[in-house]
């Protein structure tokens, strides 16, 4: 009985996270000492997987002697700065090959670990994927505020599947992980694709608190970037949206030339205007639908170069 609980690994990406990393650690492990313990919710195999991705401070040596020093801690230590959804990648990957369970979080605990035993409950209850959900944005500013909730309507919109306030705090079962993986592309917005995999899936909410030490290693720029990136890595509809442009302006070169006729019947013409602004709309037209049509092709391009899995099997029934 003892040993059917499952092994939980928790990974966390580290970027110049020296500020904060030790008082991190001391909460992930009072938290695991509180969960391998009374109820026994998790193994005492379980682990906390530390990745750090190329930082400039004294992050990695901070992870060696934690690892020395502390039963839970493990570290993976990235070659150079790799970004926050390839270092969380990098967790994931080494994660599968340790646990039954890996939740991914951040350094600075923004995201409310106290959420965690319930993850795991929701995943005992048979659901593979658990979404850490955040309440309200109390804490962020108003500006960020609103530009999230622009950024998750335009991606519902152009059809990307995404849980609203939900980041990259969540639970997911080894096989989750393991599918994840089968996912080739180079272009990560995990919270895009995860979503995509399927399974059961179950969200805990929490309050998200302010940073207790550090700062943020993600200005405006890198938000704008990353929003870019998930919208383009999702969908190919702005292509479409020039070619329905493209449609539009031969549709009004078409009226304009309708009017042309009637003013012609009617004898009020001034002399160059008419061939001038027909050829305007009808050229302008042209070119945005051949644009449109060129990147439907590249649209499709893109896809397959992505290599997705087409589908994902829960189970199989053979006798
Ligand atoms: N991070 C990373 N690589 C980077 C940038 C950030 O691994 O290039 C990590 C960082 O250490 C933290 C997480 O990604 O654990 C989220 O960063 P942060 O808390 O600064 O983002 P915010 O909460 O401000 O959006
Ligand atoms: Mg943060």
């Amino acid at each position: 009985m003892e040993d059917s609980a499952p092994v939980l690994i928790i990974t966390i990406p580290c970027y110049n996270e020296e500020a904060v990393l030790e008082e991190t650690v001391r909460r992930m492990t009072s938290l695991l000492d509180g969960m391998c313990s009374g109820d026994r919710l998790v193994s005492p195999d379980s682990r906390l997987l530390l990745v750090n991705d190329g930082s400039k401070d004294r992050t990695w040596p901070i992870i060696e002697r934690l690892h020395a020093e502390n039963k839970y801690v493990c570290g993976v230590n990235l070659a150079g700065n790799v970004g926050h959804q390839n270092a969380l990648m990098a967790g994931l990957e080494s994660a599968k090959e340790l646990g039954d369970i890996i939740v991914s979080i951040d350094a600075d605990l923004q995201d409310d670990i106290h959420v965690i035993p319930e993850m795991v409950r929701k995943y005992l209850e048979g659901n593979d994927i658990v979404y850490g959900v955040r309440k309200e944005r109390k804490t962020d500013t108003w500006f960020k505020r609103t530009t999230a909730l622009a950024f998750y309507n335009l991606m519902r919109r152009l059809g990307v599947k995404s849980v609203y306030n939900h980041a990259d705090y969540r639970l997911m079962s080894k096989r989750a992980v393991e599918q994840l993986c089968r996912y080739r592309e180079k272009n990560l917005f995990l919270r895009g694709i995860v979503p995509t995999i399927g399974y059961k899936t179950a969200c805990v909410y929490y309050d998200r608190a302010e940073r207790f030490a550090g700062e943020s290693k993600y200005p405006l720029g890198k938000m704008l970037n990353f929003a870019v990136d998930g919208i383009t890595s999702f969908s190919v509809k702005p292509v479409r949206i020039i070619f329905f442009l493209g449609l539009l302006f031969l549709l009004i070169a078409f009226g304009i030339l309708i009017y042309v006729i009637c003013s012609l019947i009617g004898g009020n013409v001034v002399s160059g205007w008419a061939s001038l602004i027909l050829s305007l709309w009808f050229i302008g037209g042209c070119a945005m639908l051949g644009i449109g049509i060129i990147g439907e092709y590249i649209g499709k391009i893109y896809l397959e170069v992505k290599d997705r899995p087409r589908y994902n099997i829960e189970k199989t029934l053979l006798k």
